[in-house]
């Protein structure tokens, strides 16, 4: 099959400005292991609006196509590409969604185990289009899906945007619940923050058979989200204090705190109010602290309350794998289809963000239509 000659893409050239839709040119020659896909959808992530404005702590080689969370169809699979990372054949005309790369051959990958911490990973959109294999952003008619990339096909009842969803945001969530180890069903779970992983931990906390399930957030349709997803209570950041919401969660637990706690609120603030509501020997789970602001804490905290503090990072292609599993399973349960907000065709990508950024919508999703 002859394959197109460019593909059609939003490309960021300088921080702080639109992106730009170019015509960047399509590999014609797919590696060993590497694939082609046509892109179906690219969901839209915080983190596409930071690094839009600069405001990401990791190196960018300008210019980028941007966007992350994608699901596309195979268009050409490379020799050897003729399974996904779960041993499920794959064939052009497939569905299926990628992650960054791992090498397999570092300390992170072999010793550790820990193939998202690979010391050689390479991520989407963060490599310069001017340079084969040009497509490594989401945001573009065809994706080129490297070599060390896990792939995970998309089981037919999953939607492209959840599939993308649960190419980033979800993902992340089931990583850090595996990280953490079991919710038990005597569990009451605190969840900070009401964004998209924060809803989706609370919805994988409500299935996990959680006690009580608490969630904090706002503004009060993303609580009504919350409740939809299964929170036995919510708590505003806008109307209740830190102290007013460490009241409940205290009186909620027989003056204990909760035994879990998971952060997906981002704001430096979080982590200090998020450790007074673990209780005693309880564990606090973090996830959305990505950026540079700092807090000031007792380190005695830790020690007399026994608590177990632990950070999470992205996830693998397993979580892929079990993300989709779980909205496979659970779709019926959970109102997943509400997260995923307005669609956009790839020339109103800069809305899209907009929309983001402003927090209008939950999860914006770029589409790209038949044809187009
Ligand atoms: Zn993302
Ligand atoms: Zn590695």
């Amino acid at each position: 099959m002859k394959l197109p000659d460019h593909s059609r893409a939003a490309v960021l050239r300088q921080y702080g400005t639109p992106l730009q839709i170019e015509d960047v040119p399509i590999p014609q020659e797919i590696e060993p292991g590497a694939i082609l896909v046509k892109t179906d959808c690219c969901t839209i992530c915080g983190t596409d609006v930071h690094l839009a404005n600069d405001a990401l702590a990791r190196p960018v080689e300008l210019p980028v196509i941007v966007g992350h969370e994608m699901t596309g169809t195979v268009a050409a699979l490379g020799p050897g590409s003729e399974r996904d990372s779960v041993g499920q054949d794959l064939r052009v005309g497939d569905r299926i969604t990628w992650t960054r790369t791992n090498c397999g051959h570092c300390y992170m990958c072999t010793v550790a185990a820990k193939p998202t911490l690979c010391q050689n990973a390479r991520a989407y959109m963060y490599e310069t289009m001017e340079r084969s294999p040009y497509l490594l952003g989401g945001f573009s008619e065809y994706v080129y899906v490297l070599p060390e990339s896990g792939r995970v096909k998309v089981p037919d009842s999953v939607s492209s945007p959840l599939a993308s969803m649960a190419s980033c945001a979800f993902r992340s969530v089931i990583h850090a619940v595996e990280e953490l180890g079991e919710i038990r069903h005597t569990d009451t779970v605190v969840v900070q923050g009401t964004g998209p992983l924060g809803l989706l931990a609370t919805g994988v906390a409500r299935m996990s058979g959680a006690r009580r399930v608490i969630a904090i957030g706002a503004p009060e349709a993303r609580l009504d989200l919350a409740r939809a997803f299964g929170a036995d209570d919510v708590l505003s950041v806008e109307t209740l204090s830190a102290e007013e919401r460490q009241a409940f969660v205290l009186d909620a637990t027989e003056g204990r705190g909760a035994d879990v706690v998971m952060e997906f609120a981002g704001i430096p603030q979080a982590f200090t109010e998020g450790l007074h509501l673990a209780r005693r020997g309880g564990s606090y789970l973090l996830v959305g602290q990505l950026g540079q602001g700092e807090v000031t804490i007792k380190p005695s905290t830790f020690v007399n309350r026994n608590l177990r503090v632990l950070g999470s990072l992205a996830g693998g292609a397993k979580d892929y794998w079990a993300a989709m599993e779980f909205i496979r399973r659970h779709g019926a349960d959970l109102p997943f289809e509400r997260l995923i907000s307005n669609h956009y065709r790839l020339d109103q990508v800069n809305d899209a963000l907009a929309a983001m950024k402003q927090q209008t919508e939950v999860k914006p999703v770029v589409t790209f239509a038949e044809g187009a």
